[in-house]
């Protein structure tokens, strides 16, 4: 097995890379396992398909799938964000224009 941090070799059962200390397989960082591209969605947004891409997780099928859906996902919430604030400039817009009241 290959560390996907540092290259070297080291051991099938290591949950550690002995060299660089990087956690391997389910001890990867959170961000660049699958559940936590999803959290980062809500935090930064499309961003989060930058860690995705890094992610070292060997399961490109589940990669590309994920790709798909965060991409999808991604673009509904900045939509949903384009009309709420397309919502509040409105409201202040005929606040100002007095034709509210
Ligand atoms: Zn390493």
């Amino acid at each position: 097995m290959i560390c996907y941090n540092c290259k070297k070799e080291i051991d099938e059962t290591d949950n550690y890379c002995r060299f660089c200390g990087a956690g391997q397989g389910s001890h990867m960082p959170w961000y660049y396992q699958m559940w936590g591209v999803w959290v980062l969605l809500f935090i930064i947004g499309p961003f989060c398909l930058w860690f995705l891409y890094k992610s070292p997780s060997k399961n490109k099928k589940a990669k590309i799938i994920n790709a798909v859906l965060l991409t999808i996902v991604s673009a509904l919430l900045c939509y949903q964000f384009y009309v709420a604030v397309k919502r509040v400039n409105d409201f202040y817009s005929s606040l100002l224009s007095g034709s509210l009241f």
